[in-house]
C-alpha cells in the first residue's frame, strides 16, 4: 500500500477539517468545542486509547505497536488568538475576535493526518501520541499537561512539534538545535502616590515622571553591558497614568511590558535589572510600588540527536531542510516538554511572503499540510522500527 497515494487521497476531508477549526476559533483555555471537533474526526482512526481533559481541554490519542519500543509523542495545539479576522473568504471565523491567526488549525489538521496514516499502519515497535495541547497562547497549556500524572505515565523517549513559518519557502524544513524560541514574561508595574489638586501638584505625589523614566529606563535595558551580545528585548506594551482629569494630580500608574531572552539564564538577569529599575525610580520619587509578572515562557530548547532525526526525515521525505541562525523573537510553550523529554521543534515554511502569525488576514498554507504529515510520519518510522540509524 502506497502510504503516500492514500495520505493525497484523504486531503478533502483535512481540508474540511482545518477550515471547520478555522470558522469555529476558542480562546486558551476554552478549546470545548475544538476539542469535540478533534474528538468526532479521530473516531474513524480507532485510536488504542483516548485521554481527555488532559491539562484542561487537551486530548491524547495513542497507537500502539506490537512489540516494545520508544514512545514517541507528536504535539500540536488547540488554540485560537484574540485577533478579529479581516478575511471575507467562506470560512472565515464566525467568533467575533478570534481567529485562528497563528495556524493552529493548519497544525491540527496535519496531525489529524498523521492519525489517519497511523490508522492505517499502527508504528511498528512502542507507542506513537497524538497530543492536541491547549492554551499554547498564554505559556498555560504544556505546563499544565506536564504535571497530569497520565502524561507523565507515557515515560516519553520522544516529543516532537512543528511551527509553520511565513517568511520561508513554503515547504521547507527549518531546524535549529538549542534555542528554537526565546523566552518570554510579561511585568507588571503599578506605582502608587498621591492625588492631589491640578494647581497644586506639589501637595501630591505624583507618578507621571517615574513612569517616564521607567519606560526609558526598560526600553534601554538591553543594552547594558551584562546583556550585550545575547538576543534581549524589552517592549512596553501598555501604560496608564492617573484619571482623565483636568483637576487632579495623578496619585497611581500602571506600566506593562514584554521581556525576552535567548536563554533563561539571561531572563533572570533580565528580570532582577528591571526590578531593580523599578524599585530605585519607585523609591527616589517616594512612591509605593508593586511589580507581579505573568504569561511566563521558558526558552523552548531543540535537542541535538532530535534535530538530526528531523533532518534525516525532511530529506528522505525530498523536502529542502533550511538552518537557523537567531532563534525566533516569539515564544512557545513546548520548552515546557522539551525541558522534561528529549524533543525539537521544526520550522515549516509558510511562504515567503504571507502575513506574519498574529495579524488578521492570516490563514494557514493548506498547501503545506500533507508536508507536515509526511515529515512527522518519516519522523515515527524512524523511531519505530527496528532499524533505527544512529549516525549518519
Ligand atoms: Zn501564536
Ligand atoms: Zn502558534
Amino acid at each position: 500500500m502506497d502510504l503516500i497515494l492514500e495520505l493525497e487521497a484523504f486531503l478533502p476531508s483535512l481540508i474540511k477539517l482545518r477550515r471547520d477549526l478555522h470558522e469555529n476559533p476558542e480562546l486558551s483555555g476554552t478549546e470545548v468545542n475544538t476539542a469535540k471537533r478533534i474528538l468526532a474526526f479521530f473516531a474513524q482512526f480507532d485510536p488504542d486509547e483516548v485521554i481527555s481533559k488532559i491539562g484542561g481541554h487537551g486530548l491524547a490519542f495513542l497507537f500502539k505497536g506490537q512489540a516494545p519500543g520508544p514512545t514517541v509523542i507528536i504535539r500540536c495545539e488547540l488554540d485560537a488568538l484574540p485577533v478579529a479576522e479581516r478575511n471575507d473568504f467562506e470560512y472565515r471565523s464566525m467568533n467575533s475576535n478570534i481567529s485562528h491567526a497563528c495556524g493552529h488549525d493548519g497544525h491540527m489538521t496535519i496531525v489529524a493526518g498523521l492519525g489517519h496514516m497511523l490508522a492505517i499502519e499502527r508504528p511498528k515497535c512502542g507507542q506513537v501520541v497524538l497530543l492536541y495541547q491547549p492554551a499554547e497562547e498564554t505559556g498555560e497549556g504544556a505546563e499544565k499537561v506536564v504535571k497530569d500524572p497520565r502524561f507523565r505515565s507515557f515515560d516519553a523517549d520522544y516529543v516532537f512539534a512543528l511551527h509553520n513559518l511565513p517568511g520561508y519557502p513554503m515547504g521547507s524544513i527549518v531546524v535549529k538545535a538549542g534555542t528554537f524560541n526565546c523566552a518570554s514574561r510579561g511585568m507588571v508595574i503599578r506605582l502608587t502616590g498621591l492625588t492631589s489638586h491640578a494647581a497644586w501638584p506639589e501637595h501630591g505625589r505624583s507618578p507621571a515622571i517615574p513612569m517616564c523614566q521607567i519606560i526609558e529606563g526598560l526600553t534601554n535595558l538591553p543594552s547594558v553591558p551584562e546583556l550585550n551580545g545575547v538576543l534581549t528585548q524589552v517592549t512596553v506594551v501598555h501604560s496608564r497614568l492617573g484619571e482623565p482629569s483636568f483637576g487632579t494630580s495623578p496619585g497611581h500608574a500602571e506600566v506593562m511590558a514584554t521581556l525576552r531572552t535567548e536563554t533563561d539564564e539571561s531572563m533572570t538577569l533580565l528580570v532582577a535589572k528591571a526590578s531593580k529599575l523599578v524599585q530605585d525610580k519607585a523609591l527616589s520619587a517616594g512612591l509605593e510600588f508593586e511589580v507581579s509578572w505573568s504569561d511566563e515562557f521558558v526558552a523552548s530548547f531543540n535537542h541535538n540527536e532530535a534535530c538530526r532525526i528531523i533532518e534525516q526525515a525532511a530529506r528522505s521525505a525530498g523536502l529542502d531542510v533550511l538552518p537557523m541562525t537567531k532563534p525566533l523573537r516569539s515564544s512557545e510553550d513546548f520548552g515546557r516538554l522539551t525541558s522534561k523529554i528529549p524533543g525539537a521543534m521544526f520550522g515549516l515554511g509558510a511562504g515567503e511572503k504571507p502575513p506574519q502569525l498574529h495579524i488578521p488576514y492570516y490563514d494557514f498554507p493548506e498547501k503545506i499540510i500533507p508536508i507536515g504529515t509526511k515529515v512527522f510520519l518519516e519522523i515515527i518510522h524512524r523511531l519505530s522500527s527496528d532499524t533505527i540509524e544512529t549516525n549518519e
